[in-house]
């Protein structure tokens, strides 16, 4: 069972009791800039709703958000000016992806050519 910890950083974030530098908002989800870029491109989006990660996101969240936010992700790849370089999601999910904040967010990287995940033969 996964308990949603309302003091994590991105909690706050939505509270607006600390500071982002936001890209984009609406009634699904919030973006801004990762505070420690690991691209010229690094921007999280986070949806409004009170979901842990990815995976607690796809089991509770109703159609509208999960839609929603499908469409929010894509909106902040084209207001980052990545759609036709390309660009790279992640969302880590539990202990073994190394997930730090408990509140569900994808990351964006792009902006650059980014290295390849899997080592070419
Ligand atoms: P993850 O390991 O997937 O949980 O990623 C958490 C990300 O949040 C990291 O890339 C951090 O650099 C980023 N981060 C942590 N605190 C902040 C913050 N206050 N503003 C923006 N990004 C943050």
């Amino acid at each position: 069972m996964i308990t949603y910890d309302s003091n994590n950083i991105f909690a706050k974030i939505l509270r607006g009791e600390i500071p982002c530098d936001k890209v984009y908002e609406d009634d699904f989800a919030l973006a801004f800039r990762d505070i420690n870029p690991q691209a010229r491109i690094h921007t999280l989006v986070i949806p409004k709703g009170a979901y842990v990660s990815f995976d607690d996101f796809a089991t509770k969240a109703s159609d509208a958000e999960l839609g929603g936010f499908a469409r929010a992700v894509q909106a902040v790849a084209a207001l980052e000016g990545v759609t036709e370089s390309g660009y790279r999601l992640i969302a880590n999910h539990g202990k073994h992806s190394q997930q730090e904040v408990p509140h569900y967010h994808v990351h964006i990287l792009g902006g650059e050519s980014l290295p390849g995940l899997i080592a070419k033969t």
